[in-house]
């Protein structure tokens, strides 16, 4: 191991640190040393772990084991951004890491894990692997769609060599404080850019979800894809048939909830990865110019705002802008009768049938949990039901529990001219003013009258029969 810079001045806040680390040492660009960087010269300290991850390390360290803080904790605590959870890699076989903890559960079967719980925070501990093949072992296929030669135990440089990316290749180590890594990860955070560790081509075989994680981190950190990384997506992106449709559900939410949608979405049509997430969506974004387009931006930036402003999102309704389209145009072209008036059936029933129909092809891709598919199928059926402003419709419609992301999927078609903008308004005011003002407005709205007269007419042969 080589431990470099003893320059103390190279600590410094805002991130100045690694320009200076790496202005004042040469070492860090040879691979085949393990870089070493000390305390004084990164700005991680323990004060901004969660204190369950600190507690963590030390029992173990305490326990006569290797203990370190590795992967995202490090890279974003690294580049002075706060860690989305905190992963614990150690030389303690999971059984010893048990016995360590009162509050410890194993899961998985095949790569056994330790979950470390703390309330609703949970530390995950796993023991170092070496991402080699076991003796006579076939290429197998976990259910995850990843190539298994990853179950071996190993040492902590092979754990580093088995992992994604240069950057998220990194070790924190809690016995003295230092940063460890094998694979050049701290210049490539200098650099700025995500580098796969070993051979792009075949690690994207291996596991061709990285070809998402790799557009994920570069869109988070605001990093550039390293050329030699970057080149295979173009080609392997098809390799995406393979992943299972529930573990592309969860890729997805971690590229689209994380308040950077509309700038992932580009990335991933860029590279021809979006097609194998959402077919039908891509598909008609090719052969639609205007407004789907637009729409669906609108959607994402709509999201990242929310986002930001700390407001609840929902995947579905993510899900319901993303098939919208295809959604509406099979509602609009159907010509379902009903089986026994013969008449076209109404537009709600037809957006059922549709939603159906979508969502149906939609899962062979990637497919969502249940209850969010349930909810992106009520708003759209319940988009024509704005129409209906007369009565105490209007007042029933705000008790539906799904009113507020139906109502939200409306402004968003009328901003981009798919809805009328007059109704949106009238919603929009309709939320606003008090009980008597909404009586009003009923009674002014659009189509009030005919359904007087049409009520009128209803009540007339039941006062004859009387
Ligand atoms: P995030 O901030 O999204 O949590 P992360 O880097 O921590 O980012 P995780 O999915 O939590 O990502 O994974 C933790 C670590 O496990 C990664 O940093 C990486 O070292 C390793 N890892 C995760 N997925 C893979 C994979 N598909 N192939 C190789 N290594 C992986
Ligand atoms: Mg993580």
């Amino acid at each position: 191991m080589k431990i470099i810079g003893n320059n103390k001045s190279a600590i410094q806040k805002g991130g100045g640190w690694l320009k200076r680390l790496f202005s004042s040492t040469e070492q860090a660009s040879t691979r085949a040393e393990c870089l070493v960087i000390p305390r004084s010269e990164h700005p991680i300290s323990r004060r901004q772990m969660s204190r369950n991850a600190v507690k963590v390390l030390n029992r173990i360290d305490q326990g006569g084991y290797s203990s370190f803080l590795v992967g995202g904790g490090v890279r974003d605590l690294m580049l002075e951004r706060e860690p989305k959870d905190f992963d614990v890699a150690t030389n303690a076989t999971p059984d010893e890491v048990k016995s360590l903890f009162r509050n410890c559960r194993l899961i998985g079967r095949r790569f056994r894990l330790a979950h470390v719980h703390f309330g609703r925070e949970i530390i995950e501990v796993a023991t170092f692997r070496s991402g080699q093949e076991s003796v006579g072992e076939e290429s197998v296929q976990s259910e995850q769609g990843m190539i298994l030669r990853d179950n071996q135990y190993g040492t902590l440089e092979e754990d580093a060599w088995r992992r994604d990316f240069t950057i998220n290749a990194l070790y924190y180590n809690i016995a003295d404080f230092s940063v460890v890594d094998f694979t050049g990860g701290v210049e490539d955070l200098h650099k700025g850019q995500i580098r796969m560790i070993g051979d792009s081509l075949q690690r994207y075989q291996e596991d061709p979800v990285r070809m998402l994680r790799a557009v994920r981190f570069a869109v988070k950190l605001g990093f550039s894809i390293e050329k030699s990384t970057e080149k295979p997506i173009f080609e392997l992106a098809a390799l995406l048939e393979q992943i299972p449709q529930a573990r592309l559900y969860e890729e997805f939410l971690k590229m689209f909830q994380s308040g950077q949608a509309l700038e992932t979405f580009e990335r991933l049509r860029h590279y021809g990865l979006f097609r194998f997430l959402f077919p039908m969506t891509d598909r008609m974004l090719d052969q639609e110019e205007g407004f789907p387009h637009n729409f669906l931006l609108r959607a994402l930036e709509n999201t990242d705002q929310r986002v930001a402003q700390g407001k609840p999102i929902t995947p579905a309704f993510l899900i319901a802008a993303l098939l919208w389209e295809d959604v509406r145009t099979r509602a609009e072209t159907s010509e379902d009768k009903h089986p026994e008036t013969g008449k076209r059936l109404p537009e709600n029933v037809r957006l059922h049938r549709a939603g159906q129909d979508v969502l149906r092809l939609q899962r062979k891709s990637l497919s969502m949990p249940k209850r969010f598919a349930i909810m992106a199928q009520e708003i759209w059926e319940l988009q024509p039901r704005f129409q209906r402003r007369n009565g105490r419709q209007p007042h029933r419609f705000m008790e539906h529990p799904r009113f507020r992301a139906a109502y939200d999927f409306l402004l968003l078609r009328a901003e981009v001219g798919e809805s009328d903008t007059e109704l949106a308004q009238w919603w929009t005011d309709f939320q606003k003013v008090n009980v008597s003002e909404r009586d009003g407005m009923v009674s002014e709205a659009p189509g009030a009258e005919k359904t007087k007269k049409r009520r009128r007419r209803r009540r007339r042969p039941q006062q004859k029969s009387d």
